[in-house]
Parts: C-alpha cells; sequence; structure tokens
C-alpha cells in the first residue's frame, strides 16, 4: 500500500487527550490548519456505562484479559485513549495549579488560570450534593485537625444529577468537562481530526521537524503528515514513545504516576448509610506539604467496587466487600511520587516505589484509620487495599514527567528537535500529588499564544 502524504499544516497535533484537544481548538480558532492525530476513535458511544470502558473504545484495555495494562512489575496504569482521552474516564475532582515548580523554571501559569477554569467548567460542590455521610465525614475530619473541604469539580452541577455513579464511564448528562467537546468545537472550526491512527516518530529534516510518520491503526495505511510544527500531546506514555522512537535519548527515562490507594471501614448500624449512595469525591484535602491528597471515594457501583477487589481480597474479600457495601465509607490517595520509573521501547511502564513513596502511603492510611474510628469505624475491621508489594494492587493514574521541563523540553516545551514541542503531561516538572487536569489546561493555554508567536 503507498504511503499516503497530507501536508500543508500549520500544526501537526499528536495525540488527543485533553491538551491535544484544547490546542487544536485554540489554534484552529486562530486560524492556523490544524490536524489532530489519534490512535483511538472519536465517539462518544457507551457513555455512561461500563460498557464504553472494557470494550477498549475509550479506556486501553489490558493483556490477557486484564482490565487495565499493568507495569512490568504487576501493577495497574489506567489510560484514556480515543478523543478525549483521559478525561472520558477522569472523576473529574480538580486540582488547582501549584505554581511554584512552573516559576522555578521560568513558566508563570497564573494569567491562564481563569481561561483555563472556564473552558474545563470548575465548579466547586454545592453544599445540596453533599449527602449526610459525607457532611458527617466533613465534620468529623475537620474537628480532628484534617481540613476536608468541598471539592472542586470539572461538573456543570446544574447538568449533574446527586448520586450518580457514572462519571468515571464518561458522563451521559454531559456534566462532566471532556476534552472531546474541545475537539468537536476544533473540528467545527475546520482541524481535521485523524482518528485511529498512530503516530510512530518524526520526521525530521535538517535537525527540524517537519512532520510524522504514522499508520493507521485498523486499515495499517502508512502516513507521511508534514507541518510547520509538531506538539506531542500523547500523554505520558505516547509522547515519551514517540520521542524515543525520534532519536530523543533522555525520553522516557523517568516517570510519576501518583499512585491511588486507599482505605475503607464499616458504619456501626444505626442512622448513617455509605456515602456510595451519595454524590462521589464531594470533598476532599489536599496536604502539599507533604504532596498528599485525600478524598471521599468516588460512588461506585456496588458490583464494580466488590470487583475492584478481587484481585486482592479474592473471592472471599468480593463477598465480604459486597455484604458491607450499604455501611462503607471510604477514604482514597494519591501521592506525590519521587518519579522512578521509565517508558520502554515497546511502550510498557516500568515503575517502583522509593522508601519515601512508602512512607507517604504509610502516613496516608494511618490518617485515613484515624478518620474511619472517629466517624465510628471499628479499627479491626477497617481495610486498606491496594499496595505495592501485591500485584495488581496499586493504580497509576496519572503517568507523566517522562518528557519534563528542564530535561526533554525547554522552558518554550521544544525538544531538542526544532519546532518539535510536548505538551501534556508527560512535560510536567514532577508529580503534581493532586489530580492534574486543571494545570494541563492552564499549561495548554500558556502554550498556545507562545505557539502561535512561532508560527507568526
Ligand atoms: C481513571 C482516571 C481518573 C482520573 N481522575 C482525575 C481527576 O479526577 N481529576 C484530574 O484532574 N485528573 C484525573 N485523571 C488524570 C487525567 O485524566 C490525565 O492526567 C489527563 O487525561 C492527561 O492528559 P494528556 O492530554 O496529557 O494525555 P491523555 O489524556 O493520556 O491523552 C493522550 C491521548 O493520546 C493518544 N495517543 C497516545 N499515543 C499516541 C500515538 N502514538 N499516536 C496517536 N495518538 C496517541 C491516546 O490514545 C490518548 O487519547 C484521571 C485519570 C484516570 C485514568
Amino acid at each position: 500500500m503507498a504511503t499516503k502524504k497530507l501536508s500543508g499544516y500549520d500544526a501537526v497535533i499528536v495525540g488527543g487527550g485533553p491538551c491535544g484537544c484544547v490546542l487544536a481548538k485554540d489554534l484552529a480558532i486562530a486560524g492556523k490548519k490544524v490536524i489532530l492525530i489519534e490512535k483511538g476513535g472519536n465517539t462518544l458511544k457507551g457513555l455512561g456505562s461500563m460498557v464504553g470502558m472494557v470494550s477498549g473504545k475509550h479506556m486501553e484495555s489490558g493483556r490477557f484479559l486484564n482490565l487495565f495494562p499493568s507495569t512490568i512489575e504487576g501493577q495497574n496504569v489506567v489510560l484514556g485513549t480515543g478523543i478525549g482521552g483521559g478525561s472520558y474516564l477522569y472523576a473529574g475532582i480538580v486540582g488547582m495549579p501549584l505554581f511554584a515548580p512552573f516559576d522555578e523554571i521560568g513558566i508563570n501559569l497564573r494569567p491562564h488560570l481563569e481561561e483555563a477554569k472556564k473552558e474545563s467548567w470548575v465548579n466547586q460542590t454545592p453544599d445540596s450534593f453533599i449527602g449526610p455521610t459525607t457532611r458527617r465525614m466533613l465534620e468529623v475530619s475537620n474537628s480532628i485537625g484534617i481540613p476536608f473541604e468541598p471539592a472542586y469539580r470539572h461538573i456543570k452541577f446544574d447538568h449533574c444529577k446527586y448520586s450518580c455513579k457514572e462519571a468515571m464511564f464518561g458522563c451521559r448528562r454531559h456534566a462532566k468537562w471532556m476534552g472531546y467537546y474541545a475537539a468537536q468545537e476544533a473540528a467545527e472550526h475546520g482541524a481535521e481530526l485523524q482518528i485511529y491512527t498512530k503516530v510512530h516518530s518524526l520526521i525530521v529534516e535538517k535537525g527540524e521537524a517537519v512532520g510524522v510518520y504514522a499508520r493507521g491503526v485498523r486499515d495499517k495505511q502508512n502516513y507521511e503528515i508534514r507541518g510547520k510544527t509538531v506538539i506531542c500531546t500523547s500523554g505520558g506514555i505516547g509522547s515519551a514513545a514517540v520521542l524515543m522512537h525520534s532519536g530523543i535519548r533522555t525520553a522516557g527515562l523517568r516517570l510519576f504516576g501518583d499512585p491511588t490507594f486507599g482505605t475503607w471501614g464499616v458504619l456501626p448500624k444505626g442512622s448513617m448509610k455509605s456515602h456510595f449512595y451519595e454524590h462521589g469525591t464531594s470533598i476532599s484535602y489536599m496536604d502539599d506539604e507533604n504532596g498528599l491528597l485525600f478524598s471521599t471515594m468516588i460512588s461506585f457501583p456496588r458490583i464494580f467496587w466488590a470487583g475492584y477487589q478481587l484481585a486482592e481480597g479474592g473471592i472471599s474479600g468480593f463477598f465480604d466487600v459486597y455484604k458491607n457495601y450499604p455501611l462503607t465509607i471510604s477514604i482514597f490517595n494519591k501521592i506525590h511520587d519521587e518519579g522512578v520509573g521509565r517508558i520502554t521501547w515497546d511502550e510498557r511502564v516500568s515503575k517502583t516505589t522509593t522508601p519515601k513513596d512508602r512512607e507517604k502511603m504509610n502516613y496516608c492510611r494511618y490518617v485515613n484509620s484515624k478518620i474511619l474510628i472517629a466517624m465510628g469505624c471499628n479499627p479491626t475491621e477497617i481495610r486498606h487495599i491496594a499496595f505495592d508489594h501485591k500485584k495488581g494492587g496499586l493504580t497509576y493514574g496519572h503517568p507523566g514527567g517522562t518528557c519534563p521541563i528542564g530535561v526533554v523540553v525547554d522552558s518554550n516545551l521544544e525538544t531538542e528537535i526544532k519546532n518539535c514541542f510536548v505538551c501534556d503531561i508527560s512535560s510536567l516538572p514532577g508529580a503534581p500529588s493532586r489530580p492534574p487536569m486543571l494545570t494541563l489546561v492552564t499549561l495548554t493555554k500558556w502554550f498556545v499564544p507562545r505557539l502561535l508567536e512561532r508560527l507568526g
């Protein structure tokens, strides 16, 4: 089959995650000729149900019947795919960007924050979405010095339904922001969405990026797609792989993952019920001094919550969790990890935790227990989930930092190959230890005027 040649673009954007979608939209609105290349599709099929996830339309599936891809060491990596990328699956929790790490590398994100908040529908959880058990947790945790507060979310609450359990499977009420919406706007302004096409590497001529080599995922068509600039927005694994395949030797040699783990307990029988019947992740606490996130758990459906713990608890664990669901309360955590990990040439993830990471995880478990005990849970019945020493335990939901600013890209987000940029979670200088979406959208908003200046 002859290689198909597409050319004449101002911007060749590689990867349709939230960063790629917002970038495509803003450049298209500015009148630039844009192509957004995405290895998945452009669909909302399965929105609001597990079908969209497990069918591989919106989430990368694991090998050998595993729901998630696993690291070489056997932990889970959750990755979105298709136009919208991880924003299809995310919980929509907002982490306000921490400016200091960007200040240190000469990037001032502050002037772009408001625009990013507007773009990604940032709103604080209203009172009416905080249920009685969650409110009790808010009061109890505050009274023991753990300052939980109503969470900010990427949600339009006037479109949202209290106690909905679907956010993680895509929101069928269109209340949760997704990059998908920005991409559709980009297309309305003339951007081309080249789907089911996977980029392999850059086309480099005279030391400058002039396009990409790509291949159809379904039809195996080979492509050469040329433009004035190439921007990698393929996420923590994809961007590093494209650069690695293009001869950038420092790409993919480090990796943060913001490991996710948590704790659950069983409320005494009485007036309170599980917060799973209330609105999920509606209160949170970000301990920036230590790089820790505490949040009430996503309101998983009963069967999903029990199934989620099969890997660690086995069949008896499954029934135990299922039985206790009506009285279960749970806190999940993420930590700012030390970024020890890498991407392999064939796009797998290798990641280990360090003693410092483990110290943070144990501290979180201790704080979680304190809250659950204060809520009335019996200390001996408190269960901690997702251990780094058990295969399939820990989940890395934010793999990134694989092409960090200061190492792989400079403070203009440009690589050593001129006109090739990286603007996504892989270019972050370190683990955010907090939900990264708003930081990523803000970074994209910061990047747009700079790229437009380069494009003249
Ligand atoms: C389950 C889950 C829950 C989360 N919850 C939250 C939350 O509540 N709040 C928050 O702020 N963040 C959350 N996140 C994190 C957030 O979704 C990601 O950090 C974010 O999506 C990263 O954006 P990105 O643009 O860097 O890349 P991604 O979203 O990873 O998108 C990259 C895209 O590029 C495509 N791609 C990859 N390689 C190639 C290639 N070679 N060629 C073409 N296309 C390619 C992929 O298919 C994908 O669509 C969550 C993530 C997960 C998985």
